[in-house]
């Protein structure tokens, strides 16, 4: 997926985002025409389709845990 807009790159979730859905650490931010979602490992998997077809773009945590 290429966005088509110029935009500031998102940050990568820290140590101190908690997932959305369930306040677990959070690997992934997602982000979407209306603001960003950041979720854990867990459910980033649970929403995998739902990301791919609704994120404008999609980073991952850069911490190995
Ligand atoms: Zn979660």
């Amino acid at each position: 997926m290429t966005p088509m807009l110029t935009r500031t790159a998102p940050i990568p979730p820290t140590g101190a985002d908690r997932c959305d859905r369930c306040g677990a650490q959070a690997k992934i931010r997602v982000v979407l025409s209306g603001g960003d979602l950041v979720f854990c490992g867990h459910h980033a998997r649970a929403y995998d389709e739902t990301i791919r077809t609704m994120a404008i773009e999609v980073v991952e945590s850069d911490s190995p845990n």
